[in-house]
């Protein structure tokens, strides 16, 4: 398996893109993308550091300012629905882009387009219906009050690599949407898809200084972004551990702060519950993404009568996922995002061997014909109880930790006894266990019979340490906006 040819990758370095124009690092530094199917360098990709942020912050200050303050909600509008169409036309190999840049197989990221696009037009509906209302008062005389959106001002966007195409919309979006101009940092592992990104939407008219990608560390160019006194909002999805530097850099100039954080989630299956569906369900719900997911299912509890039935048929099922050649449209799981990331993994392979687990299928990295890149197979693991750290903690690959139970009270108890509360799911045939154990897990979402369908117009937020902030929806684009009361004497 090697790289194949890609009109991106044409082995120029990488810029950074601000006030529309597209520089190198200030530094001159650049650093190397790499495909984690094959271990091959593809591409070389500037450094940008603390004064290329405070580059990248003026210009997103000055087109704040300037032109972009004086679009309308429906120019704004006809921007998203341009750009919208504009991926439409390039989709093909923007997705296979990310493929070699992230590791993602074709077949997952071919069905980002649909999302995208979504994301990208019901952002443009919300463009247009922000209002402002008028709100009764008693005051003596005759006042009169009512309030205006007016939006927040530059943002900074932090993203990680598990699906940058994807996750750059959740800061795109609501910036186009409300009038905001947006400094975007992707991570070090994944960012020549936001790059072919902003070139796409630069060709569809984006103005300059509106998006700014700044590519580059996170320790330098992230902190910095985090701390800058004239960024007015940072929206971060990444790490628990990143998340709490960025929450505590903020307090600088208070700017609001979202973030979207790290998840040990629960798929809870009662003995009632069609097998048929819960097995492939409840085993892609962890595995998809190699697991690199944040809302995945990793903690899969199943009640104690199917146990050893259930962990039979999902140890058989993972091993018919097909992980290997990320382009071929067979291909099911692709490998980890990096070697860094293959030694996280690879450490708890050998910490649930320590704590007991039993390995029913995986928990070896793939060599053979895989040995050049960071592939492991899918993992399930039976024996499991859920204070054990394999459960707890955040793996980030595709490791299933199954754990017994035998009532509903019992699961609800564990399943709430961790310190996130992104997602989970319930797969059950009786409609009144389906709706307590919606209701009474704490977490921000939760599937019934199914696992991981999200889309924009449908809000998510975390509970607990996984962070704080809405994102999808409408609400997700308030939070872009300030209100602003204004109270006139009309006597
Ligand atoms: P991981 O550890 O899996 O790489 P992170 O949460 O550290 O996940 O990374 C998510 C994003 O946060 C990346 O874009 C990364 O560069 C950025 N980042 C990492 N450290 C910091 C920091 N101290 N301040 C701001 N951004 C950071």
């Amino acid at each position: 398996m090697s790289t194949p040819a890609h009109p991106f990758l044409d082995g120029r370095p990488k810029r950074l893109l601000i006030g529309g124009q597209w520089v190198e690092a200030l530094s001159g530094r650049t650093f190397e993308s790499v495909n984690p199917a094959t271990g091959e360098v593809i591409a070389q990709l500037a450094e940008g550091g603390a004064e290329d942020i405070d580059r990248a912050v003026a210009a997103a200050r000055a087109a704040f300012e300037g032109p972009w303050s004086k679009f309308k909600p429906f120019d704004r509008q006809a921007l998203m629905l341009a750009i919208a169409d504009a991926v439409e036309k390039h989709f093909d190999d923007l997705c296979v882009l990310e493929t070699l840049d992230m590791g993602a197989p074709i077949a997952r990221t071919s069905t980002y387009k649909r999302w995208i696009v979504q994301a990208l037009r019901f952002y443009g509906g919300q463009a247009v219906a922000l209002a402002g209302e008028t709100p009764h008062n008693s005051f003596p005389g005759d006042m009169f009050s009512y309030t205006l959106r007016a939006p927040i001002g530059v943002v900074g966007g932090i993203i990680p690599w598990n699906g940058p195409l994807i996750s750059q919309l959740f800061s795109i979006c609501p910036t186009l949407a409300t009038g905001c101009t947006l400094v975007l940092k992707p991570a070090e592992d994944a960012s020549l898809g936001v790059l072919r990104f902003a070139e796409i939407m630069q060709e569809a008219g984006l103005p300059d200084g509106v998006i700014n990608v700044v590519t580059g560390l996170g320790s330098t160019a992230g902190a910095r972004l985090a701390a800058h006194q004239n960024v007015d909002k940072i929206a971060f999805t990444g790490s628990t551990a990143t998340g709490r530097r960025i929450v505590e850099a903020s307090a600088g100039n208070m700017k609001r702060v979202a973030v979207e954080l790290g998840g040990k989630s629960p798929d809870i299956i009662f003995a009632d519950a069609d097998l048929e569906r819960a097995v492939p369900g409840a085993g892609m719900g962890c595995f998809n993404n190699s697991g690199q997911i944040c809302y995945a299912g990793t903690r899969l509890f199943v009640q104690r009568p199917i146990y050893d039935e259930f962990v039979e048929r999902l140890a058989a099922f993972s091993k018919t996922i097909r992980v290997g050649n990320t382009l071929d449209p067979q291909t099911q799981l692709g490998p980890l995002v990096s070697g860094k990331q293959l030694a996280t993994v690879s450490s708890y392979f050998d910490l649930a061997r320590a704590e007991g687990a039993q390995v029913m299928s995986g928990g070896e990295r793939l060599v053979g014909d895989l040995a050049a890149g960071f592939f492991v197979p899918p993992t399930v693991l039976a024996g499991m109880r859920n204070d054990m750290r394999t459960a707890q903690e955040e793996i980030f690959g595709p490791v299933a930790s199954v754990i017994a139970f035998d009532s509903e009270e019992e699961v609800v108890r564990l399943a709430n006894d961790t310190q996130y509360g992104l997602g989970g799911a319930v797969w059950t045939r009786d409609v009144g266990t389906a709706h307590r154990v919606a209701r009474d897990v704490r977490s921000g979402m939760m599937w019934v019979n199914c696992y991981g369908t999200t889309e924009t117009t449908v809000q998510s937020e975390g509970y607990r340490m996984s962070g704080y902030g809405v994102k999808g929806g409408r609400r997700h684009v308030e939070e872009y906006l300030y209100t602003k009361t204004v109270w006139m004497n009309l006597a």
